[in-house]
């Protein structure tokens, strides 16, 4: 019997919705491109470039407009014999510092076999190191940093080099700095004299209303599946839901595939709206559990107190008693507790990773202080703090109390 049989209800190209897929149009975005269009005209016109800021949340096109906007410039250059553009791409996720990130970038540069090692050399030597890799390119360069909030303040590199040229390390190129950021504290938390040559032209990327979101996701299930597979409804729902968290065409695209993959393993032809609320289900506890996997075990019995009180229907929750309620499953499950800062600490953590809300109070002479509840749907936050604590009998019992509250 052959166990392994390709689907095909569904999906068109699936591939379509995937994270490297290039998008043959961009949606949306008319104002952005205009701006950013602008900001990047001086290449055309053969003169020095423009340093360029990108920020906003993640999902929000910053790449997609990027690589898009940089192909047509490429193309649309050829008409012109005297520009000389050549585009440097990389993505810092993994680099934390400007050191890293010269080190990658004159790895990147070099044919195989001249690369430097990323550890060992003083910084200004990398650096130096980078300008003649530049300077051998010639003409213009733009060099595009994507996720550069990863450098956090070890940003020097931001610094000099579009001071370079001015400062003779570089002669025959002309560079331009693309730097894209999640992160808009990112560009606060820049020394002042690099937000002034950095962000020379500065393009904020908006989150995305239920609007665009639909037609974003209209344009791409149209390729990525097959035209009896999915309806309005469908992408109307997938857009709403990822709007109404992040406003991320990326949540919106998870969403639809999953829904997608969903449909199939159900063998139905059609996408339905149960299965995106299942698909929005399983991608919010995935993104709770990932939220947890960071936490330490305190972290963890931190949550555990906030998911208890609400299955008791006692949130918000002040910390003095969530404090309490930590406490008394610490001593269940047989661990030692630590002191209520620390566990303040760990609820503020928890706030900051959107897997709780908190609300300021004032209560006159006694000062303020914070109630905490969940952020994330209490059924996602017990299943996941089962995936990952080893305490079944407290989370049992938590279970117990919530399904006589009718909580899940
Ligand atoms: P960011 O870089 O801001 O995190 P991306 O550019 O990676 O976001 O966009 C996330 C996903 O959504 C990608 O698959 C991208 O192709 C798609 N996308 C985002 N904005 C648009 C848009 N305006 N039109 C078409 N597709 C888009
Ligand atoms: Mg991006």
């Amino acid at each position: 019997m052959r166990r392994f049989e390709r689907k095909k209800n569904i999906f068109r190209n699936k591939d379509a919705l995937g994270e490297s897929y290039q998008p043959e149009s961009i949606e949306e975005r008319d104002e952005e491109i205009d701006s950013y269009m602008d900001a990047l005209q001086p290449i055309v016109d053969g003169w020095e470039p423009n340093n360029i800021f990108i920020y906003g949340n993640t999902g929000v096109g910053k790449t997609a407009v990027t690589e898009y906007l940089l192909e047509v410039l490429q193309e649309d250059l050829d008409e012109y014999d005297d520009v000389d553009l050549s585009i440097v791409s990389l993505n810092c996720k993994t680099l934390n510092s400007s050191y890293q990130v010269a080190v990658q970038l004159v790895n990147t540069l070099r044919p195989a076999g001249g690369e430097i090692s990323s550890t060992g050399y003083p910084q200004q030597a990398v650096f130096k190191k980078l300008y003649q890799e530049l300077d051998e390119i010639g003409g213009t360069v733009l060099l595009v940093l994507d996720e550069v909030d990863s450098i956090g303040d070890r940003d020097e590199l931001l610094y000099e080099l579009p001071r370079a040229r001015a400062n003779g390390y570089l002669e025959e190129t002309k560079v331009g700095l693309i730097g894209i950021s999640n992160d808009f504290k990112f560009r606060e938390q820049l020394d002042p004299r690099v937000q002034d040559t950095l962000c020379e032209r500065e393009i904020q990327f908006p989150p995305y209303d239920a609007n665009e979101l639909a037609n974003i996701l209209e344009s791409r299930a149209a390729v990525a599946i097959k035209e009896d597979g999915y309806d309005q409804a469908v992408i109307q729902l997938c857009a709403a839901l990822a709007a109404r968290d992040s406003g991320s065409a990326r949540q919106a695209l998870d969403l639809l595939r999953l829904a997608g993959e969903i449909a199939e393993s159900n063998d139905s032809e059609r996408i339905t709206e149960a299965e995106v609320e299942e698909a929005r289900a399983e991608l919010e506890q995935e993104r709770v559990e990932e939220g947890m996997r960071e936490l330490t075990a305190h972290g963890r019995l931190s949550l555990l107190a906030v998911i208890s009180k609400a299955a008791k229907e006692e949130t918000p929750c002040r910390t003095r008693e969530l404090y309490e309620e930590y406490t008394a499953l610490c001593e269940s499950a047989g661990m030692d507790t630590l002191a209520q800062r620390s566990v303040y600490n760990h609820l503020s953590d928890l706030r900051m990773l959107g897997i709780l809300s908190a609300k300021e109070n004032r209560s006159g002479s006694r000062g303020n202080y914070y109630s905490y509840d969940l952020d994330v749907p209490f059924s996602s936050a017990v299943a996941a703090m089962d995936d990952v604590l080893t305490l079944d009998r407290e989370i049992e019992t938590i279970r117990d109390i919530a399904s006589m509250n009718n909580i899940g």
